[in-house]
């Protein structure tokens, strides 16, 4: 019998990915480079190895698939994959699909589904979010390249993705580049959302003197409320943590340099290249690298001291509920800078990206899952054409009760001299977005003044230049 679909690379994902595939009933031919690695996962998948065809060479292992065949390529990002789909084109025929599992940037995506469009062989490019727990118990996938194609592998992947209520979080989102630029987003929207727990931490530690397991316990209330998230829960469980060294607090013995992969910068840079503002994301982004920055801070705290002024507001049930609102609200904001940018790039990249579907398949599996990505969906399925999700009807209202907390707290972390960026930057972008006349009047002007670049007038009049007199750039 021949196997339902073939996977190469198997490393952390990709042998958790092929135990998973055959856990639910499908068989699996495997290869990877170092036919050692194929022999140690081989002898370890136990039961399951009844389901698994351990392939030593391309040959034996594209014929051990079932034409037309799926194979998952799920190695180290980049040059790899295309030498690995160079390697594996001549043994392939007619219908064969590609699939690139691993965390590419869409644009590569986009250029491989291009190279392979006027062959016989299509290529799909399908983000896994959910690391190795993911991958081995049922990730998010977002899959992006022809219908046709998904055809042959929605069986498939139905049946190894994660289950939120019993609905599968995966699905097509679009032709070539769709699915990796998704996973991209919700890179970028989980840089957000860990850096905002990072921050709410930050005014607990530095600001309120709260220690790792008090701030764990807060952290275990909030997640039965609002933001109940695998990131707050995770975020309780780490901060309960014991270092087995110090004996003290695992997560106070953690040098504070936070590393990162690229996603989230990518999410940043395609929004700046579509004009589209993903302010809490890029301040996510920036922050990571001024983590990076150890010695440089150190040195300016010689020169400036710590924070002077202290918390101006006294820990206490009122603040408990304002700090958790203020994460809500916040969270508000990088979850609609996410989806506008998703929005664009679906115009843009001519994808038809279904957001209600987006949402969906998020709820489970993937690190940024929560219940309020369930209301997102639904939100998002009540009003299909909103501009932004905080002008949907669901979101308006939440969005109404939390601001005013999150500027309680940023205001008061400001004072304080304490680190908000993406708090802040969710805040500002809000009071940007809603307000009617902003103050782009002024630098249109300047603009107008330095380089005679004109304006509009809001009576519409057909005056387009100012009469800036001397100095003024002529036009
Ligand atoms: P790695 O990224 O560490 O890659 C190792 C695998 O790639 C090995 O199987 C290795 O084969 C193979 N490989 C490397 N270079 C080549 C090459 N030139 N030709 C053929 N095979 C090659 O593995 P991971 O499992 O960590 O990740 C796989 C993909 O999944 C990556 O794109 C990653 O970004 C993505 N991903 C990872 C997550 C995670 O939590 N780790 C989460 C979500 C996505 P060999 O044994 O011969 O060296």
């Amino acid at each position: 019998e021949k196997a339902e679909i073939g996977l190469i690379g198997l490393a952390v994902m990709g042998s958790n990915l092929a135990l998973n595939i055959a856990e639910k009933g499908n068989k699996i031919a495997v290869f990877n480079r170092t036919p050692e690695k194929t022999d140690e996962f081989y002898e370890s998948a136990g039961d399951l190895k009844k389901q698994i065809i351990p392939c030593k060479t391309i040959e034996e292992f594209v014929d051990a698939i079932r034409p037309p065949r799926p194979i998952v390529i799920m190695i180290k990002a980049g040059e790899p994959v295309d030498q690995q789909m160079e390697l594996l084109r001549p043994h392939l025929s007619k219908g064969d699909i590609m699939i690139d599992a691993g965390n590419a940037n869409f644009r590569d995506t986009v250029a491989r589904f291009d190279r392979l469009k006027n062959t016989d062989l299509t290529f799909i490019g399908m983000g896994v979010s959910g690391g190795e727990e993911g991958a081995r118990h049922g990730p998010s996938i977002m899959v992006g390249g022809t219908e046709e194609s998904w055809k042959r592998v929605e069986k498939v992947l139905t049946s190894i993705a994660a289950r939120y209520n019993d609905e599968p979080c995966v699905a097509w989102l679009g032709n070539d580049g769709a699915g990796h630029f998704v996973k991209t987003i919700h890179n970028g929207i989980e840089y957000a959302d860990m850096q905002m727990i990072a921050e709410i931490y930050g005014i607990l530690r530095d600001g309120l003197g709260k220690s790792a397991s008090e701030i764990s316990g807060i952290f275990g209330e909030w997640n039965k409320g609002r933001l109940n998230s695998y990131l707050i829960e995770i975020s309780e469980k780490v901060l309960a943590a014991t270092d087995p060294v110090s004996g003290g607090p695992m997560v106070d013995m953690i040098l504070d340099k936070a590393g990162q992969k690229g996603t989230g910068k990518w999410s940043a840079i395609e929004a700046q290249n579509m004009g589209i503002p993903a302010t809490a994301i890029e301040a996510a982004v920036a922050a990571r690298s001024l983590s990076s920055m150890k010695s440089q801070r150190e040195a300016a705290e010689k020169i400036f001291g710590t924070q002077a002024v202290s918390f101006p507001i006294a820990y206490g049930p009122e603040l408990n509920k304002d700090l958790e609102l203020a994460l809500f609200a916040a969270k508000i904001g990088a979850y609609a800078q996410g989806f506008a940018v998703m929005a664009e790039a679906s115009r843009e990249f001519n994808w038809s990206l279904p957001m209600p579907t987006i949402a969906r398949i998020w709820r489970a599996g993937c690190i940024i899952r929560s219940q309020f990505l369930d209301e997102i969906t639904s939100a998002f399925t009540k009003a299909p054409d909103a501009a932004n999700l905080i002008v949907t009807p669901a979101f308006s209202d939440m969005v109404k009760e939390s601001i005013p907390a999150l500027r309680r707290v940023v205001g008061a972390a400001i004072a304080a001299g304490l680190p908000v960026p993406a708090l802040t930057s969710a805040l500002t972008y809000f009071d940007a977005y809603r307000q009617g006349r902003g103050t782009a009047n002024l630098i249109q002007a300047q603009r107008d003044f330095f380089g005679a670049h004109g304006f509009d007038r809001l009576d519409g009049k057909d005056f387009h230049h100012g009469p800036w007199g001397s100095g003024a750039s002529t036009f």
